[in-house]
C-alpha cells in the first residue's frame, strides 16, 4: 500500500479544512473560482456546491466550526486530554462538559469524507471489508472506523457506545473498535421500554455512565462549566426551534443543505460557542431570504420531508438540484431531535436535562422506541402537519434493515392519518455504487410529477349519497 493510501480519512479531512479555516468571510466569486481550481475534482465539486453565492455565508460557518471541531481534538490528544468516539446518537454536550475531554463523532467523519475527500470514502470502507468485516454494515460509521481500523489515522482514547439498544449494527462496530484498539468503551443502552420504568432505568444508567467517565478522566463534574456548557446547549436549541418555525413559511426559506448543516452541528459542537454561531448564521441566511421572499426556483413545487436519512454521496449538488427544481427539503429524521432547554438551577436539574437530551436524539427516540412503528409514525405525522409536508420520503439506505422492516407500516399509516403519500427509494445514503444519483434524482421527480403535483390538482369528487348509481 502506498504511502497516501494509508493516509486516514480524519487526517485528510482535518488538512482540507485547516485550509477552508483561512477563507475570509467575505471572499468574492473571482477568489472561489480560483481557489475550486486548485482542488481535486471531488473536492472541487463539493465546494463548489457549497459556494454559492446564496449558501456562503452558512457553508462558510459551517466549514469553520468543522474545522475548529478537528483541531480540537487534534489539540486535546497532543495536551494529553482524551478524544471521546460517539456515534451520532449520543449528545457531545455530555462529553464537552469535562475538560479532560473531547468528543468526535463517527458518523460525521464518515461523511465528511465521502463528501470532502478526491475518491470519497471508498478506500475505508475497503479497509473494513479487508478485515473481513461483513458488507452488510453500515457505511455511515464503517466508512470512518474502517479508516481507524485500517489506516495510521487518528485514534481515539476510547468510544462511548450509545447504541445499544437502538442499533445493533452501529453497536457491534463501536465494540469491535473498541477491541481492536484495545480501549475501553462505555454504554449507555436505551431501554426499549418507553414507560416510566424505562426512563428510571435510563436515567441510573447515564449517572453510572458519568461516575465512569469521571473516573476514566480523574476529573470531577465541576457544577460551573457544566452550567456553561448547558446555557450554550440551551441557546443552540432556542435557534434549532427558530430554525425549525421558518420552515413552516412557504415559499420554504431555509435553504435545503440546512437541514444537514443542523444535524451535523447537533452531533459535533452542541453547547460550544461555535455551535451557537454557526446556528446563528443560519437562522440569519433564512430570515433574510424571508424577508426577501426570495427562493431559488420559480415557484415551490412540492415540500417534501425526509424521514430517516437523505443522500450525502453527492450531497451538496443533491441538495442544490431539489432545491433549483421547486422541491423543497424540509429536513430528514435526524433533524427530529427536538431539544428541551436545560434546567440549569442545579447539578441535578442539569443532569436531568442531558438525560432527557440523550433519549431524544435520533435512533434513539425513534427506532429504539418501544414500538418502533408507532414512534417513528408519531414524529413524522407531527413533522409532516407542522411543516406542511405535501410529501415524504425514505432514502432506503441499504444497511439499515431495521428501518426498512417497518417502512411500508410508516407509509401506509402516514397515508391514512395525513394524506402525505411516502417515496420508498433505494440507495446506500454514504456510497454511490448502489444507486447512481441520475436514477434517484428521476424517481423523486417521477413521483413529484404523477403524485404530488397531480394530487394538489385532483378535485375533489363529491360523495355518493346512499342509494345513488356508482359512475360508470
Ligand atoms: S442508518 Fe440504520 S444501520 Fe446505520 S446506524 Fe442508523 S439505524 Fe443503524
Amino acid at each position: 500500500m502506498s504511502e497516501y493510501k494509508q493516509a486516514g480519512l480524519f487526517d485528510r479531512v482535518a488538512s482540507l479544512l485547516d485550509v477552508v479555516s483561512l477563507i475570509p468571510d467575505d471572499i468574492s466569486d473571482e477568489e472561489v473560482e480560483g481557489l475550486l481550481s486548485l482542488l481535486p475534482p471531488d473536492t472541487g465539486h463539493t465546494m463548489q456546491a457549497l459556494f454559492i453565492p446564496r449558501l456562503r455565508a452558512a457553508s462558510l460557518a459551517f466549514l469553520k466550526m468543522v474545522s475548529k471541531w478537528l483541531f480540537a481534538a487534534r489539540g486535546a490528544a497532543r495536551e494529553g486530554r482524551k478524544v471521546i468516539l460517539l456515534p451520532f446518537n449520543f449528545p457531545p454536550e455530555i462529553v464537552h462538559v469535562f475538560g479532560n475531554s473531547f468528543p468526535i463523532t463517527s458518523e460525521v467523519l464518515s461523511t465528511l469524507g465521502v463528501v470532502a475527500l478526491e475518491g470519497q470514502g471508498e478506500r475505508y470502507w475497503d479497509m473494513a471489508m479487508g478485515l473481513g468485516l461483513p458488507d452488510h454494515m453500515c457505511s455511515a460509521n464503517t466508512i470512518e472506523l474502517g479508516s481507524i481500523l485500517g489506516s495510521d489515522d487518528f485514534k481515539p482514547h476510547a468510544v462511548i457506545s450509545g447504541a445499544p439498544g437502538g442499533c445493533d449494527v452501529n453497536a457491534k462496530i463501536h465494540e469491535f473498535v473498541a477491541h481492536y484498539l484495545d480501549i475501553p468503551q462505555f454504554i449507555l443502552e436505551k431501554p426499549t421500554d418507553d414507560s416510566e420504568r424505562g426512563r428510571d432505568l435510563f436515567n441510573k444508567y447515564m449517572r453510572g455512565l458519568m461516575r465512569t467517565l469521571e473516573e476514566f478522566l480523574g476529573e470531577e463534574l465541576d457544577e460551573d462549566r457544566f452550567r456553561m456548557v448547558m446555557e450554550k446547549a440551551n441557546r443552540c436549541t432556542e435557534l434549532y426551534h427558530e430554525l425549525w418555525d421558518l420552515h413552516k413559511a412557504t415559499p420554504c426559506p431555509v435553504p435545503n443543505l440546512f437541514s444537514l448543516f443542523l444535524y451535523g452541528t447537533r452531533f459535533t459542537m452542541w453547547g460550544t460557542d461555535e455551535g451557537v454561531r454557526t446556528l446563528q448564521t443560519m437562522v440569519d441566511v433564512a430570515r433574510e431570504r424571508l424577508k426577501e421572499k426570495s427562493y431559488p426556483a420559480e415557484e415551490e413545487v412540492a415540500r417534501t420531508l425526509w424521514v430517516y436519512t437523505s443522500y450525502y454521496y453527492d450531497f451538496t449538488n443533491f441538495f442544490n438540484w431539489m432545491e433549483e427544481k421547486g422541491y423543497t427539503h424540509l429536513g430528514d429524521g435526524l433533524d427530529c431531535f427536538f431539544p428541551q432547554p436545560v434546567d440549569t438551577s442545579s447539578m441535578e436539574s442539569m443532569i436531568e436535562g442531558v438525560t432527557e437530551a440523550a433519549w431524544n436524539m435520533p435512533m434513539n427516540r425513534q427506532v429504539g422506541g418501544e414500538s418502533m412503528s408507532i414512534s417513528w409514525l408519531e414524529d413524522i405525522v407531527y413533522a409532516c402537519q407542522d411543516l406542511k409536508a405535501d410529501c415524504a420520503i425514505f432514502c432506503g439506505h441499504h444497511a439499515c434493515k431495521q428501518t426498512w422492516s417497518v417502512a411500508s407500516i410508516l407509509r401506509t399509516e402516514l397515508m391514512k392519518r395525513t394524506g402525505v403519500p411516502l417515496l420508498i427509494l433505494q440507495g446506500d445514503s454514504w456510497m454511490k455504487q448502489m444507486t447512481p444519483m441520475s436514477v434517484i434524482q428521476r424517481d423523486i421527480d417521477e413521483f413529484i410529477t404523477n403524485v404530488v403535483a397531480r394530487k394538489g390538482k385532483r378535485k375533489r369528487r363529491p360523495r355518493r349519497r346512499e342509494g345513488q348509481e356508482q359512475d360508470a
